[in-house]
């Protein structure tokens, strides 16, 4: 299988995957239409499927073109977003398998929080991890419709898969992430080493679990140093992880 990254509109990232057995593909978020099809021509593969992660306009708003050039498409979602992405005609629900072709094998990973019909799709065989907004490099989405409960559980879901999976999410947004992220944890030599790297290629994707683990301040809740941080900024004493990814998740959505 393989796995093209696609640049949309400002910042984001549609990817397609494609079987190279039977060139059937797939399009994760197709947030518009015309730099896919591009893709999709230039690669000569046939499209079967949209997979979206989620509702937003920006994930979903290549819907409808490309279903107008490729009418027996499938388009996923979760199961309660079933009036709010365009197209829909395939309902998903945690744990749900999905396949195309030959090789493209996906399991469906219900990641509240960011939305509530928030899905990620886990391509276990090919280590492959698709999150939309829940899981960005060294940051995670803001909490549009879930509580902060709610993304935390889903963000520990993630980062308990194997540390060699490799995420492709929704946004381009790692390099200002890990300014944040060196604020939090300011003695953390991994985050200084990876913004260092994203100076010459500024393109992050794809990252694994493993540098997550050690550089998201999102999934590092339990971390000393994050903890310490937290409870200087916030006043707190002995917080519960939830309330540091809450307090991180506060801060994050005023910092410049
Ligand atoms: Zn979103």
């Amino acid at each position: 299988m393989k796995i093209i990254p696609i640049a949309c509109l400002e910042d984001n990232y549609a990817y397609l995957l494609v079987c190279e057995q039977t060139n059937d593909a797939v399009i994760v978020d197709p947030s518009e239409a015309a730099p896919v099809q591009n893709v999709i021509d230039k690669e000569c593969v046939t499209l079967k499927a949209i997979w979206n992660t989620h509702h937003h306009w920006d994930h979903t708003n290549g819907n409808q073109k490309l279903y107008d050039c490729y009418p027996r498409l499938t388009v996923a979602g979760h199961v309660s977003d079933s009036k709010r992405i365009p197209l829909i005609n395939q309902c998903l629900d945690n744990n749900d398998t999905l396949s195309v072709g030959k090789e493209i094998v996906a399991t469906v990973l219900h990641t509240p929080g960011h939305t509530l019909g928030a899905v990620s799709y886990y391509l276990e065989k090919d280590r492959a991890l698709f999150t939309g907004d829940t899981l960005f490099g060294a940051g995670c989405g803001r909490l549009f419709e879930g509580t902060p409960a709610m993304l935390h559980q889903s963000l520990m879901t993630l980062s308990q898969l194997p540390p060699e999976t490799n995420v492709y999410c929704g946004h381009e947004y790692t390099y200002n992430n890990l300014k944040f992220a060196a604020v939090i944890d300011p003695t953390n030599t991994m985050i200084q080493q990876r913004s260092k790297s994203l100076e010459k290629q500024p393109c992050s994707i794809p990252f694994s679990i493993k540098i997550e683990q050690q550089t998201n301040p999102f999934l590092r809740t339990t971390s000393h140093s994050v903890v310490d941080t937290v409870c200087r900024q916030f006043t707190l004493s002995n917080p519960h992880p939830v309330d540091v990814f809450a307090a991180l998740r506060k801060w994050k959505d005023t910092y410049a």
